[in-house]
């Protein structure tokens, strides 16, 4: 029996408090949230501003009340605001400003990320938005309602921005994309691999300016967003989204923690931070990268909820560990699918690995099959001394994000290129080829 405290009750909080109320009878799970809301998919505020999805209530899965039903006790709107790691205690601090007090025995931290906010001119301006909370996305999607706000510039091209470009475009305004390296999400696939997604997005009307860094934005009114400077021109705007990245929640351990480079709490497999009984996970924690063998940040809700079951079982004294992860992700655009897992080239090469690729491209299905068939393209990048893969690339009109996941096991579980042709992959018309892109792509690889 164990009083278990959660800071934070979004996607890892949830998970680490189902966790331990669904394995574990008997603790006292008691967890604090700044928001009036818990488990709201983030993923969905671009299918909702674009109205792929008509309204916002299916994007929770959770709640205070679900949550209570089951036996913890959830403070909403109630920010932790200091720690006592010597004596095991939280200070919380109501939105109405009443203070609170509360001891642990173990301690969750789960407190997520915030997007960065760059120093910049009229950054502060009306009509500037960041994409994070649901309520983020209902401002953007009123901003949107406003028949004025005809030109959007979303500011950084990875997933998030991408995706968002796409609803403005859906919601039939002119739709700028602005990303300061020469090609859309550069995190995870490289340069000369994006180009099908760049068409999917110049061929549907969002306008694309990669290699071109914002410096100011301006409004001729005084008060409101109408143009941004990048280091190439100004541009005319009536709404600017910020996708420039995210930065992990720290501040409520007061310095007492080990962090990592960026700031993220510290964690080892077991998710434990440097303090004994101090746990971190989701968003605010590093993970452990299997691809590059090192400790990493990836804000993923994926890794948020794995690493929340890891910490539910270890508080309540079950020794799980982490099986690490390998940044696993997929988009898609205006149809166009892109999957990656692993490392791109480039971070290939930063781990230290010498890295070479094999390209393979192919339909899905013998030509003969014309439903649902299309290109593949495939990009498997691995390392030329070990042979060892450690970054796979599939884009497609096709759904394959399924073969994503057998190249996400093949880098856990430290799979070479060599023994990928003799691989047993199964072949039925109607879903694929007998000489396969996988199978051929292990064939000719080098
Ligand atoms: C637009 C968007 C789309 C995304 N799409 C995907 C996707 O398709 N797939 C995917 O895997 N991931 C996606 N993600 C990432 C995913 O949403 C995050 O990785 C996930 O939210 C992390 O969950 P978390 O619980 O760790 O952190 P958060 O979601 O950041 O939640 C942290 C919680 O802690 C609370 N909190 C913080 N500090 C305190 C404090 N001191 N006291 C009390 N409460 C506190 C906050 O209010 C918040 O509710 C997306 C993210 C965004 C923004």
């Amino acid at each position: 029996m164990a009083k278990i405290v959660v800071i934070g009750v979004n996607h890892a909080g949830t998970a680490a408090t189902n966790t331990v109320l669904d394995n574990y009878s008997g603790n006292d799970v008691v967890a604090f949230d700044s928001n009036d809301n818990i488990s709201y998919l983030g993923c969905g505020t671009a299918l909702y501003v674009g109205r792929q999805i008509p309204e916002t209530d299916c994007l929770f899965y959770s709640s205070k009340a679900a949550l209570e039903s089951r036996g913890a006790k959830i403070h909403m709107q109630t920010t932790v605001e200091s720690i006592d790691f010597d004596n095991k205690k939280v200070f919380a601090r109501t939105a109405g400003g009443a203070e609170m007090e509360e001891s642990y025995d173990k301690l969750i931290l789960a407190t997520g990320s915030r997007p960065v906010v760059p120093k910049l001119p009229g950054i502060d301006l009306a009509g500037v938005h960041y994409v994070k909370l649901y309520q983020d996305g209902q401002k953007i999607d009123a901003d949107l309602n406003n028949p004025e706000v005809k030109r959007v510039a979303t500011i950084g091209a990875g997933y998030i921005g991408v995706e968002i470009a796409e609803a403005a475009k859906r919601r039939g305004k002119d739709s700028l994309l602005f990303e300061m390296q020469d090609s859309c999400l550069a995190g995870y696939f490289d340069k000369d691999f994006t180009s099908g997604m760049d068409k999917a997005l110049a061929d549907n009307g969002v306008e694309l300016h990669y290699g071109e860094s914002l410096k100011e934005i301006r409004s001729s009114n005084g008060t409101r967003v109408t143009s941004i400077v990048t280091d190439r021109g100004e541009y005319e705007a009536d709404l600017v989204i910020m996708s420039i990245g995210f930065t992990p929640k720290n501040e409520v351990a007061g310095g007492k923690l080990d962090l990592f480079a960026n700031g993220a709490f510290l964690v080892n497999a077991n998710q434990q931070t440097s303090k004994p009984d101090v746990y971190a996970i989701g968003d605010c924690a590093t993970v452990i990268n299997n691809a590059s063998g090192t400790t990493d940040y990836i804000a993923l809700a994926t890794n948020a909820v794995r690493s929340g079951i890891v910490a539910g079982h270890n508080v309540c004294g079950t020794a799980l560990q982490s099986a690490g992860v390998q940044g696993s992700n997929g988009i898609m655009i205006y149809d166009y699918k892109m999957f990656s897992t692993g490392l791109c080239l480039d971070k290939a090469r930063k781990a230290g690995f010498d890295p070479v690729h094999v390209d393979y491209e192919d339909t899905q299905k013998f030509s003969f099959m014309s439903v649902n068939n299309d290109i593949v393209k495939l990009r498997i990048i691995y390392d030329k001394t070990s042979r060892r893969i450690i970054g796979t690339q599939l884009a497609s009109y096709v759904d394959v994000s399924m073969a994503l996941h057998m190249f996400s096991l093949a880098i856990a579980k430290g799979m070479t290129i060599n023994e990928l042709p003799l691989l047993d992959i199964f072949f039925m018309p109607h879903f694929n080829q007998a000489f396969n892109y996988i199978t051929m792509a292990g064939l000719v690889a080098k």
